[in-house]
């Protein structure tokens, strides 16, 4: 039986897990916390992570616990169109599921093949020719045919085998948080499709989780998005500052905000890899060590397409490592992967320059262009998602 050793239970890496663990293999899967636990807030898969996920055997879960996403369309924080609402087609109507759901689905997915270690945090790599590849915590070594590094932006795994390639400050942070249905019942029904409003230096996305159901957690989900380092304050602190940013934003903003316990709130620093790694596959031994999720490409949320990618890193590798040796398994990841991650990169740097723009002329000609190229852009990523499927050996 092959074995394999992924780093690291967060989205990626928990589907990497099952997926191996599902084609045969015995898996080991290393986590640094002491418990494997989600943030509370949620994540949008558009159709390119709904069909990696199907890959992957957890259609049905999906199904249970995932809610359509309509198009909101994007507003100035004056409340003008900058992009109108547009129906789209079923295949290509993203879905939004919490992250605490998607992650017992995940968990569920694992099966019995799977040992989950907790409280393991590696810290050193072997990826020679003449040896199994291994990583190990200072203790002992883990080693196995194939190695996933699916330890997120910090990659210990990436930092040794990709060393050139250095995680950076995209130059903005993120808060977001659930509000459940009953904290803000007005919201849901004046609301009902969330979207999106763009200003100088701000963003904010509002996206309906769905009516509380026995499989899935209810609520709005909100995203927001400034400009500028994170803040060191406490969260009530932080909350009394994003109501200043937001003061005067279109509804339900001001209501959600209002709405939002502190101890729900979840802020992040965004930052970004540069360069992405020369290369995703490392031979060693008789197979040899991938990059998957994060670890291989992280990137600024502003397509939702970062866990997204991590489980079409997840379905390929199990397609390919399925169908033909391991040591072309690698190579064919590699081709396959790396230019996949680089066009998303691209996409989300023109969004980024989009967001950064400050200035009252530069927001002038960023609205009179944003009609123009926020579809375009958002056009071309969507195609993008829906073209997306798991390569056939
Ligand atoms: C605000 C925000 C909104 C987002 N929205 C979306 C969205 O709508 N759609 C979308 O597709 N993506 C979205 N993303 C991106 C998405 O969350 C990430 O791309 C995805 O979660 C990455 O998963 P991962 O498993 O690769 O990494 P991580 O989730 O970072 O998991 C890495 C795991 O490895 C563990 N680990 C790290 N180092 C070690 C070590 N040395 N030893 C052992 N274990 C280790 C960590 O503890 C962690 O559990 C968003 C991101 C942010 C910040």
């Amino acid at each position: 039986m092959r074995s394999a050793v992924v780093v690291g239970a967060g989205l990626g890496g928990l589907a990497v897990a099952g997926a191996l663990a599902g084609s045969g293999w015995r898996v080991t899967l290393l986590e640094r916390a002491d418990r494997v636990r989600p943030e509370p807030t949620a994540v949008v898969l558009w159709p390119n992570g709904v069909r990696a996920l199907r890959a992957l055997g957890l259609d049905t879960a999906l199904a249970a616990i995932s809610t359509p996403l309509a198009d909101g369309g994007v507003r100035r924080p004056d409340g003008h169109w900058l992009v109108q609402p547009r129906p789209a087609a079923a295949e290509r109507t993203p879905v939004i599921v919490h992250r605490e759901d998607l992650h017992d689905a995940l968990i569920a997915g694992l099966g019995d093949r799977v040992e989950l270690r907790t409280g393991v945090t590696i810290r050193t790599v072997r990826a020679t020719p003449d040896d199994r590849p291994a990583v190990g915590d200072g203790r002992q070594m883990f080693a196995a045919d194939l190695v996933v590094a699916a330890d997120g932006t910090d990659s210990v795994v990436r930092r040794h085998l990709a060393p050139t390639s250095s995680v950076v400050s995209s130059g903005c942070a993120t808060w977001a948080a659930v509000v459940p249905w009953y904290r803000a019942p007005q919201a849901a029904v004046d609301h009902p499709d969330g979207g999106e409003v763009l200003g100088a230096g701000y963003r904010f996305v509002v996206a309906p989780l769905g009516e509380h159901g026995s499989t899935r957690r209810g609520g709005v989900y909100w995203a927001a998005t400034a400009a500028g380092a994170p803040r060191p304050e406490p969260p009530e602190t932080q909350l009394t500052l994003l109501r200043r940013w937001y003061a005067g934003w279109p509804g339900p903003i001001g209501d959600l905000l209002d709405a939002t316990d502190p101890g729900a709130l979840v802020q992040h620093e965004i930052r970004e890899l540069r360069p992405l790694p020369r290369t995703y596959a490392f031979p060693a031994g008789p197979g040899g060590v991938v990059l998957l999720g994060d670890a291989a490409h992280a990137m600024p949320p502003h397509l939702g397409q970062g866990a997204c990618l991590a489980f079409e890193d997840a379905a390929t590798l199990q397609s390919l490592v399925r169908e033909i040796s391991l040591p072309d398994a690698l190579a064919r990841y590699d081709r396959a992967r790396r230019p996949r991650a680089a066009t998303v990169v691209r996409q989300t740097r023109r969004m980024s320059a989009v967001l950064r723009t400050r200035g009252r002329l530069a927001l002038r000609a960023r609205d009179a262009a944003l009609g123009a190229i926020t579809p375009r852009l958002l056009g071309n990523a969507a195609e993008a998602a829906a073209r997306w499927q798991p390569p056939t050996p």
